[in-house]
């Protein structure tokens, strides 16, 4: 039986005083919840006041990127040692937004995921089709491709706090959901492609959640089907209201 992880991913959104009142209202409100785990991926300015706020909660706290390499010359940037160091215990790699505007890249995904994992981080890898792929009958290859690609010369031992999202980029921030059945369809590819690099036994157990307009009304049916162990949640995590209905889903 797997855990269900249900995430919110922040954006560019909530200056740090924003995001203090948003654990005040929050924190309460899941205090007793224990069925799944929680965890919120605010902007990196916020992640020091997120961590202060949820210590000793329920509640863990992630980045939305990371760096590949340790440290350097990279101006802008921010390695897993600066956010382990902070006490953030997951990261965000690969989402979609990063592909589309950021020229990440499935090598830089790829590469990613491999300091994550060596760091103690669990990270959270994005997949998904865009429209026109979809439409053409291509969402299996971009699957195959993405997840092949972004867990080449990782090993299972290595891999074991991997956690993976679907999510369809058609779906997300555009009120369109996938149905649970295109989502269960979906992760079956995913977790089939996890079994061909790091066997059944690990693919039975790996998390994928699924991402793409997930709202308080329509997450019940996705998040009692079985495949989907959890969500990633963008606009509807930004109030603590709202996240909270999905989290109780
Ligand atoms: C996301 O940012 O990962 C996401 C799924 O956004 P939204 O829920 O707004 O579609």
């Amino acid at each position: 039986m797997r855990k269900k992880l249900i995430a919110a991913n922040w954006k560019m959104y909530k200056t740090p005083e924003q995001a203090a009142a948003f654990f005040r209202d929050f924190l309460p409100m899941v205090s007793d919840h224990t069925r799944d785990e929680i965890v919120v991926c605010p902007p990196y300015i916020d992640l020091q006041i997120a961590i202060e706020a949820a210590r000793g909660s329920n509640v863990m706290i992630g980045a939305q990127n990371v760096h590949w390499e340790k440290e350097g010359a990279f101006t802008g940037e921010i390695s897993v040692t600066m956010l382990g160091a902070l006490g953030v215990t997951h990261v965000i790699i690969g989402h979609s937004e990063r592909r589309q505007y950021f020229n990440e890249t499935d090598d830089t995904v790829n590469r990613k995921l491999e300091i994550a994992l060596e760091n103690h981080l669990t990270p959270i890898v994005c997949v998904g089709e865009v429209l026109e792929e979809r439409e053409a009958g291509l969402t299996e290859d971009v699957l195959r491709r993405q997840c092949m690609r972004a867990f080449n010369g990782i090993s299972a031992r290595k891999a074991a706090k991997l956690t993976v999202a679907y999510e369809p980029v058609w779906a997300i921030g555009t009120g369109k959901t996938a149905t649970p059945e295109m989502a269960a369809d979906a992760h079956s590819v995913i977790r089939h492609e996890a079994g061909k690099v790091f066997g059944d036994q690990f693919a039975e157990n790996l998390r994928i959640l699924y991402g793409g307009s997930v709202k308080p009304e329509i997450c019940t049916a996705l998040l009692c089907e079985e495949e989907i162990d959890g969500a990633l949640v963008g606009g509807a995590s930004l109030d603590p209201v709202s996240f909270t209905k999905i989290v109780k889903y």
